[in-house]
Formats: C-alpha cells, sequence, structure tokens
C-alpha cells in the first residue's frame, strides 16, 4: 500500500491493536501521529523500529478530554498543514451483567469509545472537508453488531460507533471523505488477555479459524482502507473475526 506523504492521527497508539496500526501505516509510509494518554508510552516502543522512527510522532491525547482532542488533531494540523487518515481506537471495557451495571461503568464506556470517537471525528472532518480528502477509520467490534452479555455498556458504544460511522459518510462522501469502520473479533491484546483463559479456550472451537487474531491482522485492514486502493469504499463495516459471526 502507498501511503507516502500522508498523515495519519491514531488514537490509543500506546499498546495492542493501535500501536500495530502506527507501525503497519508507518511501515507503508505514512506519517503517523500516534497519540496516547501518556505519549511516553508510544516513544517507548518506537525504539524497538529504528527504521521508523522518523515516521512516528507520539504526542498526548486524552479522548475522554475535549480539549485533548481537539488540541491534538490542531497540533497535527500544525505541524504537518493537514491530516489524510483518522483511526479511531482508543478503547476500554467494563464488563458487567446489566442488572448490576453502575452508571459510572456506563458512562465511562460510552464516553471513551464513543464520544471520544464523536470529538475526533467532528475535528477531523472540518480539516479533510477543507481539504476535500480524507480517510477515517473507527475501531469497532463484533460485539458492536451482535451483542454480548456482560457488555451492555460496551457493545452499546460500538453499535453507536457504527451509526456514526454511516451517519458521517453521508454527510462528507460528496466532500471527497471516506468513512468506515472496522468490528474485530478476539483479538490477541491486553484487553482478552483480561479474560480467564478458560474462557479464551472455551472460545475457540467457536471461530472457523479455530484461533484469535492478531494485532497486526487489523492494522492491515486499516492500512487497505486508509490507501488509495479503497477510494470508492465509504459507510462500510469490515469484520476482522476469522469467520466468528457470519
Ligand atoms: P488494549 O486494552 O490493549 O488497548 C486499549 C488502548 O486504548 C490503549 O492504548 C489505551 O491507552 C487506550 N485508551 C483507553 N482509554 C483511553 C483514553 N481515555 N484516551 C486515550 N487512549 C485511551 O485494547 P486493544 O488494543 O485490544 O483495543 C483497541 C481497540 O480495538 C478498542 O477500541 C477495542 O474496543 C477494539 N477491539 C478490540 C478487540 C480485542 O479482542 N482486543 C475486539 C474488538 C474491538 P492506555 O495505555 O493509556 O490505557
Amino acid at each position: 500500500m502507498n501511503l507516502n506523504e500522508h498523515i495519519a492521527l491514531v488514537t490509543g497508539a500506546s499498546r495492542g491493536i493501535g500501536r500495530a496500526i502506527c507501525v503497519d501505516l508507518a511501515k507503508n509510509g505514512a506519517n503517523v501521529v500516534a497519540t496516547a494518554r501518556n505519549p511516553d508510552t508510544v516513544a517507548a516502543w518506537v525504539e524497538e523500529y529504528p527504521d521508523l522512527k522518523s515516521r512516528i510522532h507520539p504526542i498526548a491525547m486524552d479522548v475522554n478530554q475535549r480539549e485533548s482532542v481537539e488540541h491534538g488533531i490542531e497540533q497535527t494540523l500544525q505541524r504537518f498543514e493537514r491530516l489524510d487518515v483518522l483511526v479511531n481506537n482508543a478503547g476500554i471495557t467494563r464488563d458487567m451483567l446489566l442488572m448490576s451495571m453502575e452508571d459510572e461503568l456506563f458512562d465511562d464506556v460510552i464516553n471513551t469509545n464513543l464520544r471520544g470517537a464523536f470529538w475526533s471525528c467532528r475535528a477531523a472532518a472540518k480539516a479533510m472537508i477543507r481539504a476535500r480528502r480524507g480517510r477515517i477509520i473507527n475501531i469497532t467490534s463484533i460485539s458492536g453488531i451482535m451483542g454480548n452479555a456482560g457488555q451492555a455498556n460496551y457493545a452499546a458504544a460500538k453499535a453507536g460507533m457504527i451509526g456514526l460511522t454511516k451517519s458521517l459518510a453521508k454527510e462528507v462522501g460528496k466532500r471527497g471523505v471516506t468513512v468506515n469502520a472496522v468490528a474485530p473479533g478476539f483479538i490477541e491484546t491486553d484487553m482478552t488477555e483480561a479474560l480467564p483463559e478458560k474462557l479464551r479456550e472455551s472460545l475457540k472451537p467457536h471461530i472457523p479459524l479455530q484461533r484469535f487474531g492478531k494485532p497486526e491482522e487489523i492494522a492491515a485492514m486499516v492500512t487497505f482502507l486508509a490507501s488509495p486502493a479503497a477510494s470508492y469504499i465509504t459507510g462500510q463495516v469490515f469484520q476482522v473475526d476469522g469467520g466468528l459471526l457470519t
């Protein structure tokens, strides 16, 4: 994929899928603004990629703070004069059966996963519309499509991201901006590492490919959607789930 001269911004770049997305975009030639609550975490892993170091730029961004999101996008526009690709990846889980779910657990997940993506979409879309080009890629989840017991908050937030994606795609298509979502299944990161080992093993037989995915397998889809090859694709949700939800 040729992303030379592209400027991309990724949220939640400290680890997991966000880190893999930054690496893959940079490998394909993009300059990547890798945002994290603590940008030192990004600076630490970037050391493992000396060839990509000059193309990965860590900055602070907390998607729970509107000023932080808007400032991060503004900083990017000031430094690079444009933003071609936005990847909304930052996300959390706070699993609990709905009957026992306190307001705080619901609000935390909606605010981080959905409102944060809304803020960055709004700020980035303004710049993209002005430039008459841009790609927005939202990382949702198959939970947002099929629902999941214990994840009413998370599934609602991820379903919300799908609605956000499809609505914004309809608003900005005529200005040359595409908006798509990627819905991972179970991926090997800290998020799924937190699940009990027994549960993780019991899930695998239900996945046609019989294994959890790797962060790089999500990153490959994101890079494709960011690339010129995906120029006629918008408003879509791409499942990358080993066939789990078919
Ligand atoms: P991890 O738990 O490994 O990483 C989550 C990332 O989000 C971290 O970088 C974390 O930063 C960041 N983050 C959390 N809160 C904030 C915040 N307020 N501001 C900025 N960054 C924040 O998860 P994954 O890498 O697995 O998940 C990445 C995305 O993929 C999420 O949106 C998740 O919902 C989605 N996904 C993951 C699946 C999986 O199986 N792993 C399946 C389906 C979807 P920090 O280090 O500071 O905590």
